[in-house]
């Protein structure tokens, strides 16, 4: 069985955890930089991002993170995605920079503060998973405003990506682990084989 670390300095990553077990992997929860040690991927929970980014510095994980993405796969929802990005703005912030994609930090305003809605996957997500349209939670959630070169768009939103795999990591601007839907969850376990 894959395991995979959840950080939990802060935000949902008790959610995470039990979209793992139910995505068939196994779930630890990380909160120093020796919690990585063996893991064969990691997950970075939404939450609030600039908070995270406090304790990742007090707990001396920045580098460590970026060491473990440099090897294995990081899948990193909402806030998590946007400490993967390598471009933040509005307002501009540090961030680990394993994932080249720009992103908008509360990019939707008020609009979808918080929303369910669904979103359709595209043909890169669906030829490794079931088809058809995914429940998507949004919750203060940034806007993909580009995405690299060697980024795949697997979901999109109003015609924003809002699921973009690079490489071996996944971000998602929503958070499939407050669904039942397992496909994204399995996407992320299949990465680590
Ligand atoms: N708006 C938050 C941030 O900027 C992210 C929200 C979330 O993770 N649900 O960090």
């Amino acid at each position: 069985m894959k395991r995979v670390g959840i950080l939990a300095l802060q935000g949902d990553f008790d959610a995470h955890a039990k979209a793992v077990e139910r995505a068939g992997g196994a779930p630890t929860l990380v909160r120093s930089a020796g919690d990585l040690e063996g893991l064969d991927g990691l997950i970075i929970p939404g939450g609030e991002s600039t908070t995270m980014l406090k304790l990742l510095h007090e707990e001396n994980l920045m580098e460590p993170l970026r060491n473990f993405g440099r090897l294995r796969p990081i899948f990193g929802t909402c806030a998590g995605a946007i400490l993967l990005a390598n471009e933040v703005s509005s307002p501009a912030q540090e961030s680990l920079g394993l994932i080249d994609i720009g992103v908008e930090r509360n990019g939707y305003g008020r609009q979808i503060d918080s929303r369910v809605t669904s979103v359709t996957p595209e043909r890169d997500f669906t030829s490794r998973t079931q088809p058809g349209d995914m429940e998507a939670v949004f919750i203060r959630a940034p806007i993909i405003r580009r995405v690299g070169d060697r980024a795949k768009v697997l979901a999109r939103y109003q015609g924003d990506p809002v699921l973009v795999e690079e490489g071996r990591h996944i971000v998602a601007t929503f958070h499939p682990e407050l669904s039942p839907d397992r496909r994204v969850h399995e996407l992320f376990l299949q990465k680590l084989d």
